[in-house]
């Protein structure tokens, strides 16, 4: 096990690390060196690796059967797990349209948006609005929705035309002058403003990050904000499509990230949580309106995948979703997030170059600058977060950096999404070998 490597990594400068086994929140290189697994990966593991019941699962799954393709069959395991989904989504999603991750999920919500429209005699309706600095997949479709302008730069003649607004920034956007709920409103404002000139009849819909996750590090709504935008997209018939790909399922402490904002959206993406990282798997929850359009109009939704469904990724995802339930991990999530909180602010509240602590449950957001009173960023140059990554790792921690400024905004942060499993030594170890790996990085 030595480079090189033919697999065309996404970096292809330095060796790649060998995992080599994963037990409980930490992961095992080929050295034998252990890493604390402060990141679930990409906010993925919320049961961290190695639970028994979702390795059970899998394997009675598998002895049972592997894989039967949608156009010949459905399953009892999506069956089953669809209504532990709408069981406990937000009350008026209905269906639940499986794919195999984060991207594929919002590239179906897209296209299930566009053939709504269609199906209810309102072809005109051409145009997405999204925002700024936020993340929403890396197929095509998924980018351009996507705010983060260098992602999308050179591949830009292959993209659909989408018009990006301000997200919730408070830490940078809020002003002085004004409370959080008037930020909002301003923000509310500002799509109005778009959809008006798009003309209301013309928007298929609106998408956003229920809590924004990697591209600017968490950002929270501010109260009031999705409840607007919820009546402003009702007003014109537009949809709002949540993207809870990072925070949902459980991450912020509640199953849906929406439930805290009030809010239904008429499409919800997931992923990540929804499989914990035992098996690729993603979904659109479906309000019931969308579903009967289809139903009563053509009857056939124009997309689909070869692995939707997947007898084994469902079995995963049904035993993750079980264990969360009957282990009570919600409530943790949202007393360890509490104690993660208290953490963090103790390790960085005063630290001079740590300008922002932020986010819900066990999903939160450090935003690092180079002068707290000014905000001013560290020089991209730099490359602080690449830093701070490979001290972590020499320390063995995995966190979550990102950095370089999007659309000439926020500078390095660092995004922790530790698995709900955590013990409340192990998030104290966390911090401490972050605090460290900062520190060694500026
Ligand atoms: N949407 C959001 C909010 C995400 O954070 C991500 C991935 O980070 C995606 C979509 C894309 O998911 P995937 O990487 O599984 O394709």
């Amino acid at each position: 096990m030595s480079s090189p490597t033919r697999v065309f990594h996404r970096q292809l400068h330095k060796p790649m690390l060998f995992a080599v086994s994963g037990q409980g929140i930490t992961l095992t290189d080929q050295a034998g060196k252990t890493y604390l697994d402060a990141s679930g990966g990409a906010a993925v593991s919320c049961l961290g690796h190695g639970h028994p019941d979702v390795v059970a699962a899998m394997h009675a799954q598998i002895d049972q059967l592997a894989y039967a393709h949608t156009s010949f069959f459905t399953t009892e395991v999506a069956e089953e797990l669809a209504n532990v989904l709408i069981d406990t989504a937000p009350a008026g999603m209905s269906h639940v349209y499986f794919v195999s991750g984060g991207s594929e999920a919002v590239e179906a919500a897209l296209k299930m948006a566009r053939q709504y429209f269609v199906e209810i005699g309102q072809p005109q309706r051409r145009h997405f609005i999204a925002r700024r600095q936020s993340y929403h997949g890396n197929t095509l479709g998924a980018l351009a929705v996507g705010g983060n302008a260098w992602r999308r730069e050179q591949f830009k003649p292959l993209l659909i035309d989408v018009t990006h607004v301000s997200p919730c920034y408070e830490y940078r956007d809020r002003r002085t002058d004004e409370t959080a709920e008037q930020y909002g409103q301003r923000l509310v404002a500002e799509l109005s403003g778009a959809i008006d000139r798009l003309g209301g009849e013309n928007v298929m819909a609106f998408v956003a990050e229920t809590v924004g996750g990697a591209t600017a590090g968490v950002l929270t709504p501010v109260p009031g904000y999705f409840k607007a935008v919820r009546e402003l997209c009702d007003r014109h018939g537009i949809l709002l499509i949540l993207d809870e790909v990072m925070c949902g399922m459980g991450r912020t402490g509640t199953l849906h990230a929406c439930e805290q904002e009030g809010v239904t959206p008429d499409l919800m993406t997931i992923a990540k949580g929804l499989g914990g990282g035992y098996q690729p798997i993603g979904a659109v929850l479906a309000q019931g309106r969308v579903v009967d359009a289809f139903r009563q109009g053509s009857g056939l939704f124009q997309h689909g995948h070869t692995y939707l469904g997947h007898a084994i990724a469902c079995a995963a995802a049904l035993a993750v979703q079980r264990v969360i339930q009957r282990d009570g991990l919600l409530e943790q999530v949202r007393e360890r997030g509490q104690q993660l909180e208290t953490l963090l602010q103790q390790a960085f509240g005063d630290h001079p170059h740590v300008g922002d602590l932020r986010g819900r449950g066990l999903f939160r957001g450090i935003e690092l600058v180079a002068d707290r009173g000014s905000k001013q960023w560290f020089d991209p140059a730099r490359k602080l977060h690449a830093r701070i990554k490979s001290e972590a790792m020499a320390s063995g921690l995995m966190v979550y950096p990102m950095g370089g400024t999007v659309d000439g905004r926020c500078g390095d942060h660092v995004l922790l999404a530790p698995p709900f499993i955590s013990t409340p030594a192990e998030l104290e170890e966390i911090v401490a070998r972050l605090a460290g790996a900062i520190d060694r990085a500026v």
